[in-house]
């Protein structure tokens, strides 16, 4: 584990060839670079990846880029909190070495750096891909580009946005780039509620009552554990108690294989099982899931 001395500076770029000149220099003096791409509107959740970064590597870059092709819903673009000097603040706070926080022209100076060759296929298509088409694509292409400008050892995603993890590990295959994908346990707010950006967004009363979604979760992979009622009956009923409540209302509620997040089938094979839902609430899309 690395320490920090107090007054630790954290040094900000925003053009590619700077950032890669310091990173050239670590590179040179045989420095491991952890890397955490992040939109900005940071929270613990977010810097619980820096810590795991700075635990497992010499240096730690972060990345604040919101990326306009992968959103869907240029409204959604919009209201996103964009240049907020207080994550500058909470990452210099958490000991992270570098910041990159380019701007739009600098990340896709022309049509072919908005073009990558993969596909996330059928995995991009399913659960936040039904709802949010071409968003996994979108995602793909800026982080293929953020991996391509910082060349980490070792890049640090949340298992809250577990679809996204896998397709990023997916994309790492295909172009069989030198980098270790790691997934980073989710952080909750007190009641269980994952922490995102979008939880500013809700009501005092939503935000609190948003905790049922962790505990339907926990209470559904449970019973998959115990397996004593059908996989159909759990989806239903985890459902149910989430729209009973009045202000949710659930896009998905699946089990699903957690290798390839296909749905998953009762005494199927022994694959690892998560369960994931995506709520609306006050309008805000929450997601959230439970590894069984
Ligand atoms: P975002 O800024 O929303 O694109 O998220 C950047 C990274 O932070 C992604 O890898 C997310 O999965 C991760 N992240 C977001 N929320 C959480 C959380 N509550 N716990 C752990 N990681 C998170």
């Amino acid at each position: 584990m690395r320490s920090f001395f107090p007054g630790h500076m954290l040094k900000k770029y925003d053009t590619i060839p700077d950032l890669q000149h310091v990173l050239a220099y670590q590179r040179e003096n045989k420095k491991s670079i952890g890397f955490v791409p992040t939109m900005g509107a940071l929270h613990q959740g977010h810097l619980s990846l820096i810590e795991a970064c700075n635990n497992a590597c010499n240096a730690s870059v972060a990345s604040i880029f919101v990326n306009p092709t992968q959103f869907n819903d240029p409204e959604d673009y919009k209201k996103y909190p964009k240049d907020n000097p207080i994550d500058w603040h909470m990452l210099e706070e958490a000991g992270c070495d570098f910041l990159f926080s380019p701007s739009v022209p600098e990340m896709y100076p022309d049509e072919s750096t908005k073009k990558i060759d993969f596909d996330p296929g059928t995995l991009g298509e399913r659960l936040e891909g039904a709802s949010r088409p071409g968003h996994f694509k979108g995602m793909a292409v800026v982080v293929k580009r953020l991996f391509d400008i910082v060349m980490p050892d070792k890049a640090f995603f949340g298992q809250k946005d577990y679809q996204q993890y896998l397709i990023v590990k997916n994309m790492v295959a295909h172009f069989e780039m030198p980098i270790e994908v790691v997934k980073c346990p989710i952080i909750r707010e007190p009641n269980g509620l994952a922490m995102s950006s979008r939880n500013e967004r809700l009501s005092p009363e939503i935000r609190q009552g948003a905790g049922i979604i962790y505990k339907t979760l926990t209470k559904a992979a449970q019973q998959v554990r115990d397996n004593s009622i059908s996989f159909d009956q759990i989806m239903h009923e985890g459902k149910m108690v989430l729209e009973g409540l009045g202000n949710f209302t659930v896009d998905y509620f699946d089990i699903c294989s957690a290798i390839d997040l296909k749905p998953a089938h009762q005494n199927g094979p022994d694959d690892e099982l998560i369960v994931l839902t995506a709520v609306y609430a006050d309008g805000v899309r929450l997601i959230d899931n439970v590894l069984v």
